[in-house]
């Protein structure tokens, strides 16, 4: 890191990142986000030595979507072990998160768990094991947050009433026995754990792990084996920001994860989690002012893992 403090870093990006409100969308496909404004703008540091930093609506709560899958893949990788890998794989998919024709044509196998089609793959696989999957998803959120996490039943709803798209994959792989619970139970649980809320400063205290070789400072406690740590953070760097992972990778160089509700959390291994929340999302459905505020951080604290 250089001379300039995370504090004065932070105050730096929320200059640098004001040109490009406006370049995105909010989203409208889950009615319930389009009723955010899209001038919000919050970011978050949490270091693993204790230190916090925030700035704009850091402490307003988000919709955290896609982010919620690093949760469910973490639990499940906990739960099952390796065996997740049997049901799901590790390669980017090169397209949209909720593409339904490389889905089609590779037997109903998603390529990933972060694109919905892995993603509704490790909640069939949750479903095995409790009732609630997006109930287990809230409690380890909070639990790694330090503090409460709610499910938005509004957004919810939302997203289950116009899931049509998730409905398609959720039926196809259920056709391929590649799920194996009720399709439509399958795309609930899971709509259900994408409408978690959680502010910025809260996503960075739960992926705090991420960055302290899976121990959580705040909890003092071991959440990941410190290889699961490594294969998680892989995963992001590879396959967090869907079928424009490589780019952002270039540009910001750390592992993350994307949400279209806006938020993106990102790692710095050994030191930091970073999270950003700005709703309006570029055409892959990653924040633009977000990239664009973590891109500005990683230059400015020269904190890139590659
Ligand atoms: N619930 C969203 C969907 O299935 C998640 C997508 C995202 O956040 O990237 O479309």
């Amino acid at each position: 890191m250089n001379e300039l403090s995370i504090d004065e870093v932070l105050a730096e990006v929320a200059v640098l990142v004001k040109p490009h409100f406006g370049k995105g969308r909010v989203p409208d496909y889950i009615p319930q986000l389009a009723t955010v404004p899209g001038t919000k703008f919050g970011m978050a540091v949490r270091t693993v030595d204790g230190g916090e930093h925030v700035i704009g609506d850091a402490d307003e709560g988000f919709s955290v979507q896609s982010i919620t899958k690093v949760l469910s893949l973490g639990l499940a990788l906990n739960r099952i072990g390796d065996e997740v890998w049997v049901r799901v794989g590790k390669e980017p998919s090169g397209t949209p998160f909720n593409h339904l024709s490389q889905l089609e044509s590779e037997g109903g196998f998603p390529r990933n768990p972060f694109i919905n089609a892995g993603a509704l793959a490790v909640t069939d696989i949750l479903l095995d094991k409790v009732k609630d999957p997006a109930a287990l998803v809230r409690g380890f959120a909070g639990f790694l947050a330090d503090g409460p996490v709610e499910i938005d039943e509004a957004v919810a709803a939302s997203e289950l009433a116009n899931a049509w798209q998730n409905r398609a994959i959720a039926n196809l792989m259920r056709g391929k026995a590649t799920i194996t619970h009720d399709p439509e139970a399958v795309v609930a649980a899971y709509c259900r754990q994408c409408a978690l809320t959680m502010s910025c400063r809260q996503l960075a205290r739960a992926f705090l792990p991420l960055a302290a070789g899976g121990f959580s400072p705040l909890v003092q406690e071991t959440i990941f084996a410190e290889r699961l740590t490594r294969r998680l953070n892989s995963l992001l760097l590879t396959c967090g920001i869907y079928d424009s992972v490589g780019s952002f990778a270039y540009r910001v160089g750390l592992p993350a994860k994307s949400g279209v509700g806006g938020g993106i959390v990102a790692v710095v291994p050994g030191k930091a989690t970073v999270a950003v929340w700005s709703p309006e999302l570029d055409r892959f459905g990653t924040s633009v002012v977000g990239a664009r505020a973590l891109e500005a951080f990683a230059q400015l604290t020269n904190c890139s893992v590659l």
